[in-house]
């Protein structure tokens, strides 16, 4: 892989680079600012004088405390933050060029809430696309995605009042049933849907399994209606493009639209570092031309937002660089590896992606005393569940794992 922007800074360079940020950004004790309803973080209860604040760009940041309500890769933004708000704009080109393939300058985007957020901006943007471009109404606009995708798709057709239709999936290898995403399109279809936005998965959050946007392009093509795909990278945006280089489910599929990457999953950004990312020409659909007493395009779901999340983001990537983030992604397949070999020699049977560090394992080989004590993650709390997942994060630690093993092992816990 070939990187245009990301690199690797010391911790001084970033500094630099950060004070001077936020030296752009306004200044209260220096500037007369009437009119914004903004400050710095309430002086009495956080002081600026505190002497770790020196060593610490991102809690001077905080401290700061910029606003970077609305978009800042297209149009005017709020000039008060115009210093951190360069950095947001680098940090989401730097992601969908160097990770998600699109060509320079051609993404839009900003950090969201969280992929919540994220998805919900990308049907939002969607369905005011299909009602302007083809005079859609809102019964004739549908959400599709997999069974196996994150309930805030369904929260996302909740508030957009759009039907959701859902598509079975294997249930050994967790890919798309192609017959019946057929089957259920022309259900759709007759019932009056003629646009489909599509929620496509990478990397779902139980299975870490990845949809073939093109399966849904092609089955909606054959049934000629319109669609947009939003790929869901919430768990997987930070590793499957490095672990599966050569992959179709970035912007370099014409059939991808738009992609949502979660930092405070796998990058351990603090929370409120969802990530989107879209083609330019579609964030424009949600402009909301009320807002007109904030300066720009504010076309973002949330309103104002901290812009050390921004900073947060951006001293991650140039902190590790590719090859440091490299190095990390392979520690955790590597141990990914190896639970998935001992689980074989003891037979347990489970799914996993071979380039993601997600194992859901077969409920039936973990007797419930051991998911608790491991604490496992089941597919379901209301029912009995069917899988149980290991989420390899960095602090799952091989030595946890043999734990886990020795113990599904021991005589009194023998499979259900
Ligand atoms: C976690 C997750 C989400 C939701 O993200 P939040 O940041 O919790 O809002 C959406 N999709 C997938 C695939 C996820 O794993």
């Amino acid at each position: 892989m070939e990187f245009k922007y990301w690199k690797k800074l010391s911790y001084k360079e970033q500094d630099t680079i950060i004070t001077q940020a936020l030296k752009e950004n306004i200044d209260y004790d220096d500037n007369m600012s009437l009119g914004i309803p903004v400050s710095k973080l309430d002086p009495f209860v956080f002081s600026e004088q505190a002497s770790f604040l020196k060593e610490a760009p991102l809690l001077r940041t905080y401290v700061q405390n910029p606003n970077h309500i609305g978009c800042h890769t297209l149009g005017e933004s709020e000039p008060f933050f115009n210093g951190t708000q360069k950095l947001e704009k680098e940090v989401i080109e730097l992601l969908s060029v160097d990770i998600l393939r699109a060509e320079q300058n051609t993404c839009d985007g900003y950090i969201a809430t969280g992929g919540t957020e994220a998805n919900i901006q990308a049907a939002w943007i969607y369905r005011n696309y299909f009602m302007e471009t083809f005079n859609a109404r809102i019964d004739e606009i549908a959400l599709l995605s997999s069974a196996d995708t994150h309930y805030s798709v369904t929260k996302a057709a909740n508030l957009l009042n759009l039907l959701s239709v859902s598509v079975p999936v294997n249930d050994e290898t967790r890919v798309i049933e192609t017959d019946a995403l057929d089957i259920a399109i022309k259900r759709a279809k007759n019932t009056g849907i003629r646009c489909f936005i599509v929620i496509s998965n990478m990397a779902t959050t139980m299975f870490g399994s990845v949809d073939d946007p093109d399966v849904y392009a092609s089955a909606l093509k054959n049934n000629a209606v319109e669609f947009k795909i939003h790929v869901d990278g919430a768990f997987g945006g930070f590793i499957f493009p490095i672990s599966c280089p050569g992959n179709n489910v970035n912007f370099s599929n014409p059939n991808v639209s738009s992609v949502t990457l979660d930092a405070h999953k796998m990058l351990q950004a603090p929370y409120g570092t969802g990530i989107f990312v879209i083609r330019k020409g579609l964030m424009e659909y949600v402009y909301t031309k009320e807002a007109k007493y904030v300066s720009g395009m504010d076309i973002t779901l949330s309103g104002s937002r901290s812009g050390a999340n921004a900073v947060a983001v951006w001293m991650i990537l140039f902190t590790y660089g590719p090859h440091g983030w490299f190095e990390k992604i392979n520690k955790l397949l590597y141990r990914t590896q190896w639970l998935c070999k001992q689980l074989d020699k003891i037979g347990a049977k489970y799914y996993r992606h071979p380039n993601l560090n997600i194992v859901a394992i077969r409920a039936a080989h973990i007797p419930g005393a051991i998911a608790k004590k491991y604490g496992m993650v089941p597919d379901t709390h209301s029912d009995v569940p069917e899988w149980y997942k290991v989420v390899v994060m960095d602090h799952v630690e091989i030595n946890y794992l043999e734990d886990f093993i020795s113990a599904l092992q021991t005589p009194g816990h023998p499979p259900r």
